[in-house]
């Protein structure tokens, strides 16, 4: 319970306080009633969307009386190669009989035979991405098949059609440009709808993996302001990423950075809805508050990301690379600290923090080791990252504090995207070779209980470690 005010000196004042008290409260329950409801509305109308889109393109099989058109063959003669003038004119003719797509109305997509296939980017267990070119005008683009949810009964691909909501919605130079969504012949499969996405020639990781050198301090800085920039509208616009990793931006030869796959991300109201999944970011950028178990975490989970992302620009290697949801927890203790009262109140109300067996709050060593483990970033530099990796969220810098925070001012100052090195692009010519990193949960998935997990003997592991040994984290 709120304790009285010092200024409410009589019955009255305290009275009046109370009342405009209840009225900020039912105003904060009203705006969250309604970023709800908003929500539930826009949830609907994408799932109305996917069912429309089927029917209009059964309706449009069904009128056209030539038999269905045999299916382009998405691979041309030769990898790589561009089709030629002769392809285009012979597809401006069938332009006429395709449906075309207006924003807002997937039931009028148009097929995906307006696109040629250049090449693979990214094929795997989890997804398609193919570079391709539009037909007619020559322009290339990245086209992304839809994921059908093997969770879901009705084979519902729930995070391509959040994908496709939320990135229908925004527009800002940081974040991916959905061009239109294009559909395949067989449209009762919805993996046979595509999103055509502006191309970009990298992505940040296969660059890192890639990197001879580290990026130098000013080309971190202007990465991460783009970084923040994106991730601040999307915050502003109530929406998680809830995925923010390096393969999930974008990169273009002029410098430019874009955050991409929206498919973990969501609307979310203030405060944010009481019951979210738990299991969201890939593990190694998984915030200690989802590690924990909480159900209800807003924007500073895609800060704590947004942390590790700074982390690995600095090293080119990932920064907190756990086996196991306890083993990504050891880790994170080991850079950050140990949980305190002081350094996270009301962590020990987190569902897994009941199994935590943590050493005793004046152990040597207990804070974070940020400092020394950036030996050669500047102090503004590390406190900014240290803000980022805070154990307790609500410490965490938002996006738009980041973007003023003093680091980006000094010396050396955030390089001109146009002056940015351009690297050669894989995603351009070849397949690429990934550097295997974990993938977000997958819908549905159970979160594996965390287990009684031992952290006591976490300093004489660090101790081991500072002489050469192993740290093993002990189960009990
Ligand atoms: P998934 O949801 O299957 O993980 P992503 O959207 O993350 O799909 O894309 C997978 C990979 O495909 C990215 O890491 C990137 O390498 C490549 N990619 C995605 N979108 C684009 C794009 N617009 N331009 C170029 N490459 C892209």
């Amino acid at each position: 319970m709120a304790s009285k005010s010092r200024w409410a000196d009589t019955e009255e004042d305290a009275a009046y306080e109370a009342k405009i008290r209840r009225e900020k409260e039912e105003k904060k329950r009203l705006k969250a009633e309604k970023a709800r409801k908003a929500e539930e509305a826009q949830r609907a109308q994408a799932e109305a969307e996917a069912a429309k889109l089927r029917a209009a393109q059964e309706q449009q099989q069904n009128q056209d009386d030539r038999p269905p058109a045999k299916r382009r063959k998405l691979t041309p003669e030769g990898e790589g190669q561009e089709s030629g003038g002769a392809k285009e004119e012979n597809n401006n003719n069938n332009n006429a009989k395709l449906l075309r797509f207006e924003a807002g109305t997937w039931g009028k997509s148009r097929s995906v035979e307006n696109y040629d296939k250049l090449n693979d980017i990214e094929e795997g267990a989890y997804g398609w991405v193919a570079r391709a070119k539009e037909i007619k005008t020559g322009k290339v683009v990245a086209l992304k098949r839809l994921k059908i949810d093997p969770n879901d009964a009705a084979g519902l691909p729930e995070t391509g059609l959040r994908e496709i909501q939320i990135l229908k919605d925004c527009s800002h130079r940081n974040i991916v440009e959905l061009r239109e969504v294009v559909v395949g012949d067989d449209t009762s499969r919805i993996e046979n709808v595509f999103l055509v996405l502006e191309f970009l020639e990298h992505d940040l990781m296969s660059v890192l993996g890639d990197m001879p050198e580290p990026f130098l301090a000013s080309e971190v800085k202007t990465l991460l302001l783009q970084l923040a920039g994106g991730v601040a509208y999307l915050h502003d616009h109530w929406i998680l990423h809830r995925d923010l990793k390096t393969s999930n931006l974008l990169l273009n030869n002029r410098g430019q950075l874009k955050i991409a796959d929206f498919g973990m991300a969501r609307y979310v109201g203030d405060p944010p809805p009481p019951k979210l999944t738990q299991l969201v970011v890939t593990l190694w950028y998984r915030a200690p508050e989802l590690l924990l178990g909480t159900k209800t975490y807003g924007a500073a989970v895609d800060m704590w990301s947004v942390g590790c992302i700074f982390g690995e620009l600095l090293t080119r290697e990932p920064l907190l690379q756990g086996k196991t949801e306890a083993d990504e927890l050891t880790k994170i203790f080991e850079l950050c600290g140990i949980p305190s009262d002081d350094s996270w109140p009301g962590f020990r109300r987190l569902p897994n923090a009941r199994h935590l067996r943590l050493p005793k709050a004046s152990a040597a060593h207990a804070g974070s080791v940020v400092r020394a483990r950036f030996p050669l970033l500047t102090t503004a530099g590390c406190d900014l990252l240290s803000g980022l990796l805070s154990l307790d969220p609500d410490r965490r810098p938002t996006a738009r504090e980041m973007l003023q925070h003093e680091y980006f001012r000094q010396d050396p100052k955030p390089k001109h995207e146009a002056m940015f090195p351009t690297f050669p692009s894989k995603a351009g010519q070849e397949r690429r070779r990934r550097r295997s990193t974990p993938n977000a949960p997958g819908r549905g998935q159970k979160a594996a209980e965390l287990g009684a997990v031992d952290f006591s003997g976490i300093f004489a592991a660090r101790e081991k470690e500072e002489r050469g040994g192993g740290f093993a984290l002990r189960m009990v």
